[in-house]
């Protein structure tokens, strides 16, 4: 029997409260009986100064406080404004611009492209493919439209990538399916902080080279929403002209967000941004999403877009931006260190890191781990397969401590 009155399932498991909300939520409570000082929140996926406000660039501000009502007011064409369109793919690419054709379209945050390209890459049940540990939404985003998402093994046991998994995967689904999207959420991926090497993505790229032969269509979604927080812009977009060596049958899609790059979570602005060999694939590519936008968002907002535009149109704004931002990628790049000496004293395994928002810890009991360490007022996110602690939302020194609080925690249970 349904757990529905009225609405219809339509094969979703639709929780009564969202797991990270529901955990927030207890934090927020325990800090209003106990204080602040009681009360570690690891949870938030937005990054925090010290003090536990939400980082502002205020460059990026200032721009907003400047817009007139015509920027945010009126609408803007289903697949962006022109300048956006333009200033977008320079954000995402920086000086790697990969050779081939190239068609960005807006979308509400990074989760609307991931959506769109879904929506468009892959049939009625078919399956997407991520690694193990991945962004919960991933399975909401892809289950909202009749898919579901199937894993690889992300790390071999000597915690490198794996790509004999993936190239399993891959094979395995291709002989089921039409077609694949696959999504690759780097660098500093959400939960584990992992980035791809260069070494990596010959990997991938050879892969999908070899698995191409059978002539199908596979999209790649390079999830790029913490590509700015993982070090220097230049060296970590060293990958992006990597994916022009990638055949015709296989197109390259960056899911690029405003959210956490330009501190614009709430103006809901991304792009998906493709790489395509040929002329007529990139035009089907922006025809078909900017199809699917209108058919479930419409047109994104407009705000956003405008506020990138003017900081790429004034070169002294960008460094300004670009200073601004960087200062706080130093300062989350100190707490993940931070926590990764303190883990390495502590005896504490964690998930191979690299940098960005999270870091994951392996365990077999992440419920009841969380749980205990709620009781002593550390709030932390238990996964399928262990612990996610947000080093975005605490200060460095809160970092160190963490990693014996959570040792202490599982060596008990
Ligand atoms: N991908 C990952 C891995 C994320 O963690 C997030 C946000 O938390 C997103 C994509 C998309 O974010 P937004 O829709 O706000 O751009």
């Amino acid at each position: 029997m349904s757990e529905y009155i009225l609405a219809r399932g339509n094969g979703r498991n639709i929780p009564h409260e969202d797991k990270i909300f529901g955990i927030s939520n207890r934090a927020k409570a325990m800090i209003a009986e106990k204080g602040a000082d009681k009360v570690i929140n690891a949870t938030i996926g937005s990054l925090l100064d010290d003090n536990g406000d939400l980082v502002v660039l205020s460059s990026v501000d200032e721009v907003f406080k400047h817009l007139s009502p015509r920027d945010y007011a009126d609408y803007a064409p289903i697949g962006g404004i022109a300048p956006f369109k333009e200033a977008v793919q320079k954000a995402a690419f920086g000086v790697h611009q990969p050779k081939g054709f190239t068609e960005a379209v807006a979308t509400p945050g990074g989760t609307g492209s991931l959506r769109n390209v879904i929506s468009n890459y892959s049939d009625g049940g078919d399956k997407v493919l991520t690694s193990d540990w991945h962004w919960a939404p991933y399975n909401t985003i892809a289950g909202e439209i009749g898919r579901s998402i199937a894993t690889f093994e992300f790390f071999t046991a000597e915690r490198k990538f794996n790509t004999e998994s993936f190239r399993a995967k891959v094979n395995e689904l291709l002989a089921e399916q039409e077609s694949l999207v696959i999504i690759m959420n780097t660098p500093a991926h959400n939960p584990t902080g992992y980035s791809l090497t260069l070494e990596d993505w010959d990997n991938v790229v050879e892969v999908l080279t070899e698995a191409s032969d059978c002539g199908k269509a596979i999209a790649l979604v390079v999830d790029a929403a913490y590509i700015d927080f993982a070090g220097d812009e230049e060296e970590y977009r060293r990958f992006l002209p990597k994916l022009e060596n990638l055949p015709e049958n296989v197109i390259s899609i960056v899911a690029y967000s405003l959210s956490k790059t330009y501190t614009l979570y709430g103006t809901r602005c991304g792009a998906m941004i493709c790489v395509a060999k040929t002329k007529e694939i990139a035009e089907e590519f922006k025809r078909v999403c900017e199809y699917s936008s209108r058919g479930s968002w419409s047109n994104s907002a407009k705000v956003a877009q405008v506020i990138l535009s003017r900081i790429y149109g004034d070169p002294g704004l960008l460094e300004r931006v670009n200073e601004e931002r960087a200062h706080y990628r130093d300062m989350l790049i100190a707490r993940g260190r931070a926590f990764e000496e303190a883990a390495h004293e502590a005896g504490l395994e964690t998930v191979p890191f690299d940098a960005g928002f999270f870091i994951s810890i392996p365990c077999d009991n992440p419920d009841a781990i969380s749980a205990k360490l709620e009781k002593q007022g550390l709030f932390i996110v238990p996964l399928a397969k262990g612990l996610r602690v947000s080093v975005a939302s605490i200060s460095e020194e809160r970092c160190k401590i963490l990693p014996a609080m959570i040792k202490a925690a599982m060596d008990e249970a």
